[in-house]
């Protein structure tokens, strides 16, 4: 039986090595390998190589294949001092992947290098248990949560999609939720506005929202707004926040909130709802196609439906704001595939989703050929919905 000093040397012999300069060389070059910290959690958080991903040892089997998918891509291991990484590295050629490596001397070589490194994102022990749900999907992990608490999100609404929008993003921890609302709360709302409560009817909406959602999650901050959004306020509103949540429920407002959004440069996750039915797209940052390409004029006010007088499935609402939700979190992570050009339509009655392509109108008068979207006039149409809210 070989000792563990024998079994290290005749791996070191064995084991392709790279030292902390040549790692440095190949990063600064623009083709850097996967660079994977192997150490415990303790040690990551103590300090990072810049873009390197952290699989604890006990996970390095397990979990490689999320990070690293090619068995072609060059890989380099390291932990504190390139000893765990020699035996991990053994380990990764077992698994078939081709171009593994150890950095000698680990992380301490590295530092002492005098190459650059930088903190990990960390969560506090209050927030790990909290969003642990989150963390150990890899596609979010701890890098994604920061993200999420450093994200602002505006919703315009606190009604029946700013209700459940906000609050399953107060739940995901994002960490400021902008509301925009001038209402109070009326008995009538709480069918389907589920932010507020029998005890908060005639109190302000923004107050209602925040103390619900603080009373949700203490991480997030809610920035209240108690206004209307209109051509004089839309860009100091909007201005401050990385995606957009339109639950507005009136044609003129969703003209504006587009009309800023293009000039700004920020996705807007829209939704609208009538009776069964419910719709749901989103307007990239890029802007193409946008609510203008969708509806190019605002309907005759006779024709558009008044707000007082439409009825609404209460749970519809529901059903619209979490995918809202769900968007917005995957713009602000960069995940998946949003619905930017789609329009997805869900019908309740027949429990369907259909799914419809939008295009670009080449004419549009925001998004169009030749459009400077910096001068895009903003606009303050008539409402259309002259009753109370729906
Ligand atoms: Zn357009």
């Amino acid at each position: 039986m070989p000792t563990f000093d024998t079994l290290l040397r005749d791996l070191r012999g064995t084991i392709p090595e790279v030292d902390p300069a040549g790692l440095s060389v190949e990063i600064a070059n623009g083709k850097p390998p996967a660079v994977i910290d192997i150490r415990e959690a303790d040690e990551h958080a103590q300090g990072v190589i810049p873009g390197a991903v952290h699989i604890s040892r006990g996970f390095l089997e397990m979990r490689i294949e999320k990070a690293v998918m090619d068995l072609e891509t060059p890989v380099v291991l390291y932990c504190a001092g390139g000893t765990r990484s020699v035996l991990a590295v053994r380990s990764l050629l077992e698994l078939g992947y081709a171009n593994v490596r150890s950095l000698s001397g680990g992380f301490n070589g590295w530092k002492k290098a005098g190459l650059a490194w930088e903190q990990p994102a960390t969560l506090r022990a209050d927030q790990a248990s909290r969003y642990s749900r989150h963390t150990m999907l890899p596609e979010i992990g701890v890098v994604g949560q920061v993200k999420l608490l450093k994200s602002k999100v505006l919703c315009i609404g606190a009604g029946g999609l700013g209700s459940p929008s906000s609050m399953y993003l107060a739940a995901a921890g994002v960490g400021t939720i902008g509301v925009v609302d001038d209402d109070i709360v009326d008995a009538s709302n709480l069918q389907r506005q589920i932010l507020h409560s029998t005890a908060s009817v005639g109190k302000a909406k923004v107050d209602s929202a925040e103390a619900t959602l603080r009373g949700l999650n203490p991480d997030v901050v809610v920035d209240k707004h108690r206004t209307r959004i209109t051509a004089d306020n839309a860009i100091e509103l909007i201005g401050p926040y990385d995606v957009i949540i339109d639950g507005a429920d009136n044609f003129a407002t969703r003209y504006l909130v587009n009309d800023v959004a293009l000039r700004l440069g920020k996705p807007v996750v829209h939704a609208s709802i009538f009776r069964f039915e419910g719709q749901l797209t989103v307007f990239p940052a890029n802007g193409s196609p946008c609510y203008r390409c969708l509806y190019p004029q605002p309907p005759p006010a006779e024709e558009a439906p008044s707000c007082a007088e439409a009825g609404v499935l209460g749970v519809l609402p529901g059903a619209m704001g979490v995918l809202q939700a769900t968007e917005a979190i995957k713009l602000l992570l960069g995940l998946g595939d949003t619905l930017a050009g789609r329009l997805l339509v869900y019908d309740a009655l027949k429990a369907r989703f259909r799914e419809l392509k939008l295009r670009r109108d080449p004419t549009c008068p925001t998004c169009g050929d030749g459009v400077d979207r910096t001068k895009i006039p903003l606009i303050d149409y008539e409402q259309f919905c002259a009753g109370p809210k729906h």
